[in-house]
């Protein structure tokens, strides 16, 4: 029986409360907080209607420590799970650190002016975590988060070795619109302008923005599409918990499309994140452009489609060759017919409600700052079967 503290009411934060609202046993009591007490009550609405549960509102700004203490100390959760965005991970992880109550989030932290995401912030709490006898778990949604303990249980169960990681994400789905991101756009068209970065034989290899792609056949009757080789911020954590690893990557798919918007919205300047005089004002243009955008909770009824999130794993068994492919494939019609929201929130929330749940029910708990393929993968891959992220493993 625990007390979870959601902070976040997005799209993300939206799919957490409605699945921790459908696993009482564990999630006894639910307080959702955020800025927008009226985005708040909107989920809380959903939730009753959907599930009966009742979930608490409250507001706080989570750049503010001292306010979220002061909310920590009146409501006394037993975990702070936080679906705000990365800049407010560093605030809630030192709010947590002042009141003793443990940590969770779904993306790493980074600072607001440099589009740069490292783990490096968030691991030089690790000891200020350890004295003060409270666990932090960093990136608990799909990637990071399930791919991480895709790559725990294959290393577990199937290789003495992982030489070759590919993380591939692939979002066959469409929402219709010209152009809209699936999640936060600010974050999300930050990550995607970045240089691309994968890891070979010891070291950092960097490419030039979305530059190199390939061609990949996905299951199931999704079929062929193209996907472009990223950074994305679980190859930090996996290049040193994975045995015998030469090369990891990270590669996702987008249409033409979408790419194209993106090189002409990025031409004309409008994903710049310094800010921009005007009429008085300073004005970040991407966080106009984010103002502008759908947001990402508004594109559940229109998404169609499905997502195939997986890592396709080579290495050696016994002496003997094997690579395997692990991934879910996941709907977006029955992730919004279940809680109103689109697959990409669904599969970030999901695994969230669950990295909580082992938390609370003791199965992950350590004192310090943890990432997710550090704890044993079984109870957490029996729950992504259990509470609708159900994954498939094939030998290639
Ligand atoms: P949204 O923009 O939909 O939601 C973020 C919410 O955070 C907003 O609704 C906002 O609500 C709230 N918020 C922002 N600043 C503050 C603040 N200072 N204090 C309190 N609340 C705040 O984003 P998403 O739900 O799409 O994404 C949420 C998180 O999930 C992001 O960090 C994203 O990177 C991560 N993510 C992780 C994935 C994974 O697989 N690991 C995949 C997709 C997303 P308000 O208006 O009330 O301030």
């Amino acid at each position: 029986m625990s007390h979870v503290l959601i902070i976040g009411a997005g799209g993300v934060g939206s799919v957490v409360v409605h699945k921790c609202a459908q696993v009482t046993e564990v999630f006894s009591r639910i307080t959702l907080a955020s800025r927008t007490a009226s985005k708040c009550e909107a989920i809380v609405r959903s939730v009753k209607e959907r599930t009966g549960v009742q979930v608490a509102v409250e507001t706080v700004d989570a750049d503010n420590v001292a306010e979220t203490v002061a909310l920590i100390r009146r409501i006394k959760p037993d975990l702070v799970l936080n679906v705000a965005l990365p800049y407010q991970d560093l605030p809630l992880m030192d709010a947590c650190l002042a009141t003793g109550v443990d940590y969770l989030d779904t993306a790493n932290y980074e600072p607001p002016d440099v589009a740069k995401f490292e783990y490096k912030w968030q691991w030089a709490y690790r000891e200020r975590f350890e004295k003060a006898n409270i666990m932090a778990l960093l990136g608990s949604g799909f990637d990071p988060g399930v791919t991480n303990v895709y790559c725990a249980w294959a290393q577990k169960h199937h290789f003495d070795e992982i030489h070759q990681l590919d993380i591939i994400d692939c979002n066959a789905g469409d929402h219709g619109q010209a152009f809209a991101t699936n999640f936060n756009p600010e974050i999300n068209i930050r990550e995607i302008t970045q240089r691309g970065r994968y890891w070979e034989h010891g070291e950092w290899v960097e490419t030039d923005p979305l530059s190199w792609s390939m061609t990949y056949d996905f299951p199931e009757g999704i079929g062929p599409k193209k996907c472009y080789l990223m950074y994305h911020e679980e190859l930090e954590s996996l290049v040193h918990n994975l045995n015998g690893l030469k090369r990891a990557r990270f590669w996702m798919t987008f249409s033409e499309q979408y790419l194209t918007h993106l090189r002409v919205l990025e031409n004309v300047g409008m994903t710049r994140i310094d800010p921009v005089r005007y009429q008085g004002a300073d004005i970040v243009p991407i966080q106009f452009l984010k103002a502008v955008l759908p947001e990402p909770a508004s594109l559940g009824p229109l998404t169609k489609g499905r997502t195939c999130i997986g890592c396709v794993l080579t290495g050696v068994k016994n002496g003997k060759a094997r690579q395997m492919y692990i991934y879910n494939i996941c709907s977006h019609e029955e992730a919004y017919r279940e809680v109103g929201s689109q697959a990409i929130s669904y599969t970030t929330g999901v695994p969230a409600m669950i990295g909580a749940k082992m938390m609370l029910q003791g199965l992950w708990k350590r004192a310090g700052v943890w990432n997710m393929e550090e704890f044993d993968p079984d109870p957490f891959m029996a729950d992504l079967n259990t509470y609708g992220l159900p994954w498939t493993v094939v030998e290639l």
